[in-house]
């Protein structure tokens, strides 16, 4: 035998028992998302690469080296969506959702793509659970999907993961404050790495962001948004902070936080772990993006979100302890493997999980498929218990055996486990 074909390289399969995390951290992230009453949106997973050329801009990382664009048979160039906002955006302007009820509290869940270096641990394809809130400026949108991600990070048990948060401006003041940077990292170039240096001409705040150490020390006294904000601005982040305050979320304030892409627009934030101090590893990464659906086409529609890495935040929780069946059955002949099949469907019916052995060819290899899965129940249908209706119920953690009548098996099943 020859493994002729293997997965794609950054392209994970996942299985049990990691895809237990995997289920959990999504299971309740739907949850908290339901309570908060969003609703869910699935978008494709390709898009017109423009989309993301657009919205992302051309001079971040994603869109410059770590999109999967491609030309398809029709000619059309398409990218797998590196990130879900884009998609959804492109999604409220296509459906004219502002027609219907301009304010919108959607959530997505899914795979998204990019072509990363594995080398260091990064996948190709990752997932994301995201909240987009469509049609309000108001700053308690921006506390409440703070609160939002807050909940579910605390639901999932995550402890010493910190908020930070940061204003990146608005149209109106963004301008100056970019001539004042420009400037002052000029006077600071040569101190700046390669990539950095790019970046002062193309796209300067994300020299803040640079986590490396020569680009953080010359920058120490760049010029910082929050000092340049126009009064509609720093009235919205004080009416942030104030309902973060009220609700005690603790947060940061971090100058240096611009998120990488161009689409943002006064609120960005992250959560990390406390002990990643200069968190290359968010869990949770979001912000305001007033001006995004206007640059797509659409109407202006003030927007906040933001996106949890599934796979980050699988790295900080436990493995969910995985039960075994109810109940294994061990039918000893063919017929008594119908009848296994008919009761089976009757535990199942009252929400008991039941497996029927087959394949094993002797009671014994039977017995130990049921003690390695774990069943707390095993039922064994044989000859007799064929003529008479009845099975032998026996507990797998004190072996104790009983003889139970075909219709009183629901009941004996539950007084059993318990
Ligand atoms: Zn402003
Ligand atoms: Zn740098």
């Amino acid at each position: 035998m020859t493994k002729e074909f293997r997965s794609v390289q950054g392209f994970n399969d996942i299985l049990s028992p990691e895809i237990a995390k995997f289920q959990h951290i999504e299971s309740v992230a739907r949850r908290c998302f339901g309570l908060f009453n969003f609703r869910e949106v699935r978008t494709p997973v390709l898009e017109q690469a423009g989309l993301f050329e657009r919205s992302i801009g051309t001079s971040t990382d994603i869109v410059e080296k770590e999109m999967y664009t491609f030309e398809d048979k029709g000619g059309e160039r398409l990218s797998l969506r590196p990130e879900g906002t884009a998609p959804v955006a492109r999604t409220y302007i296509e459906h004219n959702i502002d027609k219907q009820d301009a304010l919108q509290r959607w959530f997505y869940i899914g795979p998204m793509f990019r072509h990363e270096r594995p080398q260091r641990g990064r996948l190709r394809q990752f997932h994301q659970a995201g909240v987009e809130i469509f049609g309000t400026d108001d700053p308690f949108a921006d506390v409440e999907t703070i609160l939002l991600a807050d909940t579910i990070i605390s639901s999932l048990a995550v402890r010493d993961v910190t908020a930070r948060l940061n204003s990146i401006g608005c149209p109106v003041c963004r301008p100056a404050y970019l001539k004042e940077l420009r400037s002052y990292l000029g006077s600071v170039r040569e101190r700046l790495c390669e990539d950095c240096r790019k970046r002062a001409d193309t796209n300067p705040m994300r020299v803040l962001d640079c986590k490396k150490e020569g680009c953080l020390e010359a920058t120490a006294s760049a010029p910082r948004t929050t000092d340049h904000l126009c009064n509609d601005c720093s009235g919205h982040l004080s009416g942030l902070r104030s309902g973060l305050d009220a609700l005690k979320i603790p947060y940061t304030i971090d100058t240096r936080l611009v998120r990488g892409l161009d689409y943002y627009s006064r609120t960005v934030f992250e959560f990390a772990p406390a002990r990643d101090t200069r968190a290359q590893n968010a869990i949770v990464a979001g912000g305001r993006y007033d001006y995004l659906v206007e640059l797509l086409g659409g109407p202006h529609t003030p927007a906040i979100g933001f996106a949890m890495g599934i796979e980050r935040m699988a790295a900080l929780i436990d493995t969910p302890v995985q039960r075994g069946p109810a109940v294994f059955f061990v039918p000893l002949s063919s017929e008594s493997r119908v009848k296994a099949v008919r009761l089976a469907g009757v535990l199942r019916h009252t929400g008991r999980t039941c497996e029927i052995g087959y394949g094993e060819k002797t009671i014994k290899s039977m017995l130990r498929r049921a003690d390695r899965l774990g069943a707390d129940l095993v039922i064994i249908i044989g000859e007799e218990e064929l003529r008479d209706g009845f099975v032998t119920l026996k507990r797998m953690s004190d072996g104790t055996q009983e003889r139970v009548n075909d219709a009183d098996l629901p009941d004996a099943v539950g007084r059993m486990k318990s």
